[in-house]
C-alpha cells in the first residue's frame, strides 16, 4: 500500500527514519488515561507497534512501527475506546498539556484542558493551520512550561471564580522566544472566544511553515494584540457552553500525600509494563493514571493503604526506584532511533549520562534532545543538552554534537554553557555537575 506521509499528518501519522514505517501519535484529554484506555493502547502496541509505546513530554503517547496497512485498525481501536490521533500532528490545534498536578487547582484545569482539546480537535476551522499549535494549562507556574506554549493559561491563585494569565507566542526549536503576557485575570468564560480569536489571528496572518511566534516578531506584539482584539469583539456564530466542569482525578490538597509515580526511563513503556499500569489504576486509583510532562504515570490514590498496594505492585511490575534509571527525572526525545531529524541516539546519550553523572546529579531534571527541534524543552531542565549537528569522524562514520544548557530558577530559559561537545567530552562535563 502506497501512502501519502504529508496527507496523513492531520490524523497524527509520521514517517519514521526507517522508510515505509510510521508513528502514530494519541492525544490524551489533559493526560488522562483510563485504565481501559491503556489496555487497548498496550493491546495496539502488541499487535502492530513493536510491543512498546513512547510517552511524550505532552501527555501523549506514540506509537511506532506501524506498517501502512495497520495503521487504520490501530485507528479503530483507540476510537473504540474514545481516543483519537486527529490534529496530533501537522498543521493543528495539538493535544492539550495540562500540568502542575502538585497545584491545588490541577481539578480545575483538567477540565478546562479537556473543554480546550474537545472544542479545537477535528473543528474544521482550526485544522490547516500554517504550522502546528500548542495549548498548554497550567495550575501554577512551576516549572515554566507556560513559556513554550502558542498559547498558555494558567490558573491564578485565590478564592472566587477561576480566573487566568494568559500567554501566547512562546516556543522553541532553532529560534526559542519565550511566551509574553496577552492579558491578566481572564475570566473563565472569555477563554474558548479568547482561544478562537488567537488561533485564527494566527491561521489567517502567518506564511505557510511558521509557528506564531514568527508572527508576533513581524507585526509586534501591540500590533498581535490588536488583531486579537479585532477578531475577539467581532460577533460568534456559535456559543461556548460551559457544562460539567467535572474532574477524572482529584485535587491534590484532598489527596496528599496520596499520590505515587512511576518512573518511565526516556518515556519507553513496554507493553508489559504497560498493562501493569493500567491494572494498578483499576486496582487502586479509581482507574485513572496522569501521563506527565516528565514522561512519567502519576497516580492519585484515595488514601493511605491505597497507597502502599499502589507502592508495592509497583514494585512488583519492575518500578521500584532501585536503579538510577528509575529515580531521574530525564526528558528523552526519540532521537536517532525513530526521529527522521534525529541526530543523535538519545536514549543511549541519557543512559551514559545517568551513568556518568556526579550524586549531585540525581536530584537534578535532566532532558536531552536529538536535533535543535528541542521536543523534550531542555531548555527548561536543569540541564539541558541538545544536539546540534553530526560531523563524520576519521572512522568515517558520523558522530553527534551537543551543546549544554543550564537554567537556574524558573524565570526564562537555560544558557548554553558548553558547546559542540563531543560524547566524551559531554560525559566527562556531567561528571562535574551537581
Ligand atoms: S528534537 Fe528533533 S530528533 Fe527529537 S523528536 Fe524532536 S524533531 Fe525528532
Amino acid at each position: 500500500m502506497t501512502l501519502d506521509p504529508q496527507s496523513l499528518r492531520i490524523d497524527g501519522v509520521y514517517e519514521q527514519r526507517q522508510p515505509g514505517n510510521f508513528m502514530l501519535r494519541v492525544k490524551v484529554p489533559a493526560g488522562i488515561l483510563s485504565s481501559e484506555q491503556a489496555l487497548k493502547v498496550a493491546e495496539i502496541a502488541d499487535r502492530f507497534a513493536g510491543g512498546a509505546v513512547h510517552l511524550t513530554t505532552r501527555g501523549s503517547i506514540e506509537l511506532h512501527w506501524l506498517q501502512p496497512d495497520t495503521l487504520a485498525e490501530a485507528w479503530r481501536m483507540l476510537a473504540a475506546v474514545g481516543l483519537t490521533t486527529r490534529g496530533a500532528c501537522g498543521g493543528a490545534v495539538r493535544g492539550v498539556v495540562c500540568a502542575a498536578p502538585d497545584e491545588a487547582g490541577y481539578a480545575i484545569v483538567q477540565a478546562l484542558a479537556q473543554r480546550l482539546l474537545h472544542h479545537f480537535t477535528r473543528n474544521p476551522r482550526f485544522e490547516g493551520l500554517p504550522k502546528k499549535f500548542k495549548i498548554g494549562v497550567f495550575a501554577g507556574y512551576g516549572d515554566g512550561r507556560h513559556l513554550i506554549q502558542d498559547l498558555a493559561l494558567v490558573l491564578r491563585g485565590g478564592e472566587g471564580e477561576a480566573r487566568y494569565d494568559v500567554w501566547t507566542a512562546g516556543g522553541l526549536g532553532r529560534e526559542p522566544s519565550p511566551a509574553f503576557l496577552l492579558e491578566e485575570g481572564v475570566a473563565a468564560e472569555r477563554i474558548i472566544p479568547l482561544a478562537e480569536a488567537v488561533v485564527a489571528v494566527y491561521r489567517d496572518n502567518t506564511p505557510k511553515g511558521k509557528r506564531l511566534k514568527h508572527l508576533v516578531r513581524e507585526v509586534g506584539r501591540d500590533g498581535f494584540e490588536r488583531l486579537v482584539r479585532e477578531l475577539e469583539e467581532q460577533p460568534r456564530s456559535l456559543g461556548a457552553a460551559i457544562g460539567l466542569a467535572a474532574a477524572l482525578t482529584p485535587a491534590p490538597s484532598n489527596v496528599a500525600p496520596e499520590r505515587v509515580e512511576a518512573v518511565i526511563f526516556a518515556g519507553e513503556l513496554k507493553t508489559v509494563e504497560l498493562t501493569a499500569l493500567a491494572d494498578i489504576a483499576r486496582r487502586y486509583a479509581d482507574g485513572f493514571m496522569v501521563l506527565t510532562g516528565g514522561q512519567n504515570v502519576l497516580f492519585f490514590l484515595s488514601g493511605r493503604r491505597q497507597r502502599d498496594n499502589a507502592v508495592s505492585a509497583l514494585a512488583a511490575a519492575g518500578f521500584d526506584g532501585g536503579s538510577r534509571m528509575q529515580r531521574v527525572n530525564f526528558r528523552v526525545c526519540p532521537g536517532i532511533h525513530e526521529c527522521r531529524m534525529g541526530l543523535a541516539p538519545t536514549r543511549d546519550v541519557a543512559a551514559a549520562v545517568i551513568d556518568s553523572m556526579g550524586a549531585g546529579g540525581e536530584h537534578l531534571a535532566w532532558s536531552i534532545s536529538g536535533c535543535p527541534n528541542s521536543c523534550s524543552q531542555p531548555q527548561l531542565a536543569d540541564v539541558g543538552i541538545v544536539t546540534v549537528k553530526s560531523v563524520k569522524g576519521d572512522d568515517g562514520e558520523r558522530h553527534p554534537l551537543f551543546d549544554l544548557y543550564r537554567r537556574s530558577g524558573n524565570d526564562g530559559f537555560g544558557a548554553a554553557v558548553s558547546q559542540g561537545l563531543a560524547l566524551e567530552e559531554l560525559l566527562r562535563t556531567v561528571q562535574a555537575l551537581g
